[in-house]
């Protein structure tokens, strides 16, 4: 009898974890809303509702923000997250860059640094520089005396999901970082984590983007690789060891161009920054007028887009054929993962309006009538801050999707 007992005190732990969880979550998309919107929400009857509310506000996840006016009856008072519950610290190591940001709970950003770097600089310095950066970010988040609830940190490669190790970066050129170990040894007094740039940036436009509302989402990123996440059922698909979604590295031309990853033919040597400068290079050796021609070998996605606005011919092929490529493997994405929403980020996005009807246009052709009829083609909501604000994502989560956000702070 003992035993059973047990058995039920913890089944109603577990079940109000779980309805603490519940109510946060409705809080993150539907606030300001009031408990009795909150119960009809939940499914939860209004004492339960209350009871939960009140836990939260002890604990300074949740706050009142003034009245509502029904109409008849009194007026409800409408509940938010706290933004001052706690502080979130998110990075992005690119290749190029490292960024760092500070956000409170709402999540509004209040301290930012982006700093620029190469690969040549060295593995070493890289990951020293970020260190020294995320201890400028979480002090700066400690003045506000708020507790820290994650550290998440984005990573241009594959990142294995059990032990945080960056396996391979193509394009950095590292080979099994034991990132998540590196970072943990700093000891911020949170949960630290690791995980791909595009899974990352996937994931922040689900929960604060474009995909917001939608929980079947193919996000695909071009920049100097091609990179891709799939959310599922409102979680990030990662495979059985977290390096799922390599779409780039799909072979599209088993003869085509030399891959970093050592391959020929990956769909990044077709969709990426340079292939498109090498796309405008042969329209240009081809004949084709183009007021770029005196910057061959300094090409930017930024000065292609603005020439094709402008009617450059060279400049509008190039991109066209970047869609033409960039639609060919969409369609097959669609036929394979059936997502309601393909979101478009990095230099895709900047180039939307070039790519955009050229994708549709194989889409059209391409895909199987069901699986294109669902799926729309949208542009990203976040440009460059796209990873950083996916770890901001990944650290909401842990602290939401847990069924237990009082476990985060030992509380
Ligand atoms: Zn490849």
């Amino acid at each position: 009898m003992q035993k059973r007992e047990s058995y039920q005190t913890g089944d109603q732990a577990l079940v109000r974890q779980i309805n603490l969880s519940l109510v946060m979550n409705i809080l993150r998309t539907q606030a300001p809303i009031s408990r009795a919107a909150l119960a009809q929400a939940t499914g939860l009857n209004k004492a339960t509702v209350s009871d939960l509310v009140f836990d939260l506000m002890e604990r300074g996840f949740i706050r009142e923000v003034g009245m509502k006016s029904s109409g008849t009856g009194r007026p409800a008072t409408l509940l938010t997250l706290h933004p001052a519950a706690g502080f979130i610290v998110s990075c992005e190591i690119a290749v190029d860059f490292i960024e760092v940001l500070v956000t409170d709970f709402a999540p509004e950003v209040f301290w930012q640094v982006k700093e620029r770097t190469s690969p040549e600089m060295g593995q070493q310095a890289i990951l020293e520089r970020t260190l020294a950066l995320l201890f400028q970010a979480v002090e700066k988040g400690r003045a506000t005396e708020a507790p820290l609830f994650g550290v998440a940190i984005g990573v241009p490669g594959m990142v294995d999901s059990t032990s945080g190790t960056l396996l391979f970066a193509p394009n950095l050129g590292w080979n099994n970082v034991e990132l998540l170990a590196f970072f943990e040894k700093a000891n911020f007094g949170a949960p630290v984590f690791v995980d791909n740039e595009a899974n990352l940036a996937a994931l922040g436009e689900h929960y604060f983007g474009a995909a917001r509302g939608y929980d079947n989402v193919l996000y695909l990123s071009g920049n100097i690789g091609l990179g891709g996440g799939v959310v599922r059922d409102g979680h990030l698909c990662r495979g059985v060891s977290g390096v799922a979604s390599e779409f780039g590295h799909m072979t599209m031309n088993p003869d085509g161009e030399l891959c970093n990853c050592g391959n020929r033919g990956c769909w990044e040597t077709q969709v990426s920054q340079k292939a498109l400068y090498r796309y405008l290079d042969e329209f240009i050796n081809a004949g084709k007028k183009s007021i770029l021609e005196h910057l061959s070998g300094n090409y930017s996605v930024e000065s292609i887009v603005d020439a094709a606005r402008m009617g450059d011919e060279a400049a509008v092929l190039a991109l066209e054929k970047t869609g033409r490529h960039l639609g060919i493997g969409i369609a097959s994405l669609l036929n394979a993962l059936n997502p309601e929403l393909v979101v478009l980020g990095g230099m895709l996005s900047l180039a939307a309006d070039f790519l955009l009807p050229v994708v549709e246009n194989e889409i059209q052709n391409r895909a199987l009538r069901w699986n294109r009829e669902s799926a729309q083609v949208v542009r990203a909501a976040h440009g460059s801050d796209a990873c950083v604000k996916g770890g901001i994502a990944v650290v909401y989560q842990s602290v939401l999707l847990q069924a237990n956000p009082l476990a985060i702070l030992g509380r």
